[in-house]
């Protein structure tokens, strides 16, 4: 069964989840994996069956029609087939966090799971002053290794029929259309007791992560608020305590201003390499209009996001080809009650650099590419 085992040290919750062990890596080749593996993608059109039934499906609207044509690796013959749909949302068949049948009231689980063994040890000794002492302890070492059951949903957003198919070179209204299944399932999510927060990614490239190529993008929603989500609205709200504006609407008006590290700009959109970004390439896709929630946007303003998703992950790709990458929706937690100081984003965060020991060591990261240049030439490229 999956845990949350909490480090106290670092304020850090991990997630335990050896299930995640079995699921298929197209990017590792294993003894004895089964050579189809493509031909077997569970993604695919024609193999809906291969995925647990889906949570969402956006279909094809009844004037279009698509064949999506695709090799078999094992025969090398094309395969020709018709697709009813544009984008499906399943649960993940080997999830991070799930929800479990007993998990409805967290803080009871917490003690369940954390502290019963202490508690019930008191009870039975709370006469015995030696044993009492040794109840101490427990308790103790119950701070010390707090674990949890966690509470969650983990689901995949499956972003085209086409196995070949960047998210990048899907047609806009295809890209609107992801975008919409985003905000729909997190509302869905929002509605719902048992989850705080959210969070939707996407791993592109085996250096991110991904282990199956096919665009997809994942949906996370957790039973509580991560500590580090939690570390950056607070200096979120005390920045806008202390100056009385969004740190994030600031940031991006002043990008546009300077624009040397501006990548592009729409109506509703800004997007810029972040002044003292991680990664070589980084780049921010920063709304205009100041939301907390990403499920709060407006069809003008998914349409829009879509056209500068495109060109701005379009511009990285070509001009960095095979390069791995991570975009990261962070929304709000659900419950937020600081609306005005948090603002929804998307980091864009090119994985060519690895995390070694310095980094791992000290927080501190080496960039070798200043925002200023990765700009110039993501910008020379839209
Ligand atoms: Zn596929
Ligand atoms: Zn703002």
């Amino acid at each position: 069964m999956q845990e949350t085992r909490y480090d106290w040290l670092e304020d850090r919750w991990v997630l335990f989840a050896p299930n995640r062990e079995q699921r298929p890596n197209e990017y590792i080749c294993k003894e004895n994996a089964p050579a189809n593996k493509l031909a077997a993608c569970p993604f695919c059109a024609g193999f809906e069956q291969s995925t647990p039934a889906p949570s969402l499906v956006l279909p094809l609207s009844e004037l279009e029609s698509t064949t999506i044509l695709r090799r078999d690796e094992v025969n090398k013959n094309i395969i020709r087939t018709r697709s009813k749909w544009k984008v499906r949302v399943v649960p993940n068949k080997y999830p991070a966090v799930q929800t479990h049948a007993a998990a409805t009231d967290h803080s009871q689980l917490a003690m369940l799971a954390g502290g019963l063994d202490s508690f019930s040890y008191q009870l039975e000794h709370q006469s015995d002053e030696g044993t009492r002492r040794e109840a101490d302890v427990m308790i103790a070492s119950a701070d010390l290794f707090r674990k949890e059951i966690p509470t969650g949903v983990h689901e995949v957003v499956i972003e085209s029929p086409d196995h070949d198919q960047s998210l990048s070179g899907l047609s806009l209204s295809h890209v609107e259309l992801v975008f919409q299944a985003y905000k729909m399932r997190l509302q869905h999510f929002r509605s719902k007791q048992e989850i705080k927060h959210a969070i939707i990614f996407k791993n592109y490239g085996p250096d991110a992560g991904a282990s199956l190529s096919h665009s997809h993008s994942q949906l996370v929603g957790l039973g509580f608020v991560p500590s580090e989500v939690n570390r950056r609205n607070q200096r979120l709200l005390e920045y806008f305590e202390k100056h009385e504006s969004c740190y994030h609407c600031q940031i991006a008006a002043e990008e546009e201003r300077v624009g040397d590290r501006l990548i592009c700009a729409s109506e509703h959109f800004v997007v810029y390499a972040p002044f003292a970004g991680r990664f070589p390439f980084e780049f921010v896709i920063h709304p205009r209009t100041h939301r907390s929630h990403f499920d709060e946007l407006i069809r003008s303003e998914l349409k829009d996001l879509a056209g500068i998703v495109k060109s701005s992950l379009g511009a990285l790709e070509r001009t960095q080809p095979h390069l791995s990458y991570n975009m990261v929706l962070n929304t709000s937690p659900f419950s937020n009650s600081h609306s005005l100081a948090h603002h929804w984003n998307i980091q864009v965060l090119p994985r060519s650099a690895k995390i070694a020991g310095f980094e791992l060591g000290t927080d501190c990261f080496i960039n070798t590419v200043k925002p200023e240049h990765a700009a110039a030439v993501l910008r020379s490229a839209i």
